[in-house]
């Protein structure tokens, strides 16, 4: 099918508001990275996300679900495909349940941010997601990645979550259906689209859960090199090792090629220090690995989504 008949499709489903062609993804992304998406694409309900995977499905074209692009590293040549945003337009949350135990149920849309949505129920009274409060990205990612920080993750409050599977059927999975490890999980694994979670959380005094969300946030801030553009952590943790000790002690913290650097304030970061591309951030992070390798025989892997290359765009032709 072509792209015309395809935009007529997706226009019919979404309205043409939601709908654009040809969309710079380096405004889509936290890294400010990325050539152009064929469709960007914004559906506002379940029911429009269904159509639209179920019309997807049907014809050859690439697509995928992102968030608020926070994970992700888009190739200079864009993405020839559909890019599908759960993200502001699909956000939202409901109180569902308050136990006597003290317990409380939250079910948040994928699109929701992170930290909106750690602010608005400190506001409540609602604790237990300050350590998730300053991950610059919305539930979907989250709950697909088992996103972390500092002792808490995803797999400790998820109660379930709603999806649509790869067959296009939408599935509530419980947590344990969900069998989550260290940043991944079946969602990941099938990549399933997530609709909607249920978050197990505590009520608690206002004050100390926002006096404990300002204190991680002041963390963040003195360890992370956030007054540039990244995708957060580069690499995954090796087992066993840290990521960031290992590249510097490799010698290469501050390294950098072209407009991409390894932030030389946590080596863990590769930063876009000036006008990078997504070619010198990938040419950086095959040095660091090879590095790493050489000099301490570990294997670092990327936790950043590469997205529209020829690597990932293999792995995403065999999910279809
Ligand atoms: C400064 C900075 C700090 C960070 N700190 C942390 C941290 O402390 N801990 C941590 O874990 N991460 C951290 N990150 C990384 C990132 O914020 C998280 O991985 C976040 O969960 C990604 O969410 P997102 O909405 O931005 O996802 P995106 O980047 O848009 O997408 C990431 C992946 O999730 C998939 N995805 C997105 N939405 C959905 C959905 N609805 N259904 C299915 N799949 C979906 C995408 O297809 C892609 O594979 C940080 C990033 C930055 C830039």
């Amino acid at each position: 099918m072509d792209n015309d008949r395809i935009a007529e499709n997706l226009i019919s489903i979404l309205g043409e508001d939601n709908v654009r062609r040809d969309e710079p993804m380096n405004v889509h992304t936290t890294f400010r990275i990325g050539g152009e998406a064929d469709f960007f694409i914004t559906p506002r309900t379940e029911e429009q996300i269904l159509d639209v995977v179920t019309f997807l499905k049907k014809t050859d074209i690439l697509y995928m679900i992102v968030g608020n692009g926070s994970n992700l590293l888009v190739n200079d040549a864009g993405f020839r495909g559909v890019i599908v945003e759960l993200g502001d337009l699909f956000s939202g949350y409901e109180i569902v349940n308050m136990e006597g135990s003290g317990a409380v149920l939250v079910t948040a849309k994928a699109g929701m941010k992170l930290t909106r949505l750690g602010n608005e129920l400190a506001s409540k009274g609602i604790g237990g997601f300050e350590f998730a409060t300053g991950i610059p990205g919305c539930i979907g990612g989250a709950v697909r990645m088992n996103a972390g920080a500092y002792g808490g993750e995803f797999s400790d409050i998820v109660v379930s979550v709603r999806v649509i599977d790869k067959d296009g059927l939408i599935r509530e999975l419980s947590a344990s259906e969900l069998k989550y490890a260290y940043r991944t999980s079946i969602v990941a694994r099938q990549d399933m689209i997530v609709l909607e979670a249920r978050l197990k959380l505590l009520m608690g005094n206002p004050e100390e859960i926002r006096g404990r969300i300002k204190e991680l946030a002041r963390k963040r801030r003195q360890k992370q090199p956030l007054e540039y553009p990244s995708a957060g952590s580069t690499f995954k943790r090796p087992e066993g090792y840290f990521a960031a000790k290992l590249i510097e002690d490799a010698g290469l913290k501050g390294y950098s090629i072209g407009g991409a650097q390894v932030s030389d304030k946590h080596a863990g970061f590769v930063i876009n220090k000036d006008g990078a591309t997504a070619e010198d951030v990938c040419r950086l992070t095959e040095h660091i690995k090879k590095e790493v390798k050489e000099k301490y025989d570990v294997e670092l892997e990327l936790e950043i989504v590469k997205v529209g290359f020829q690597d990932s765009l293999k792995k995403e032709k065999m999910l279809r």
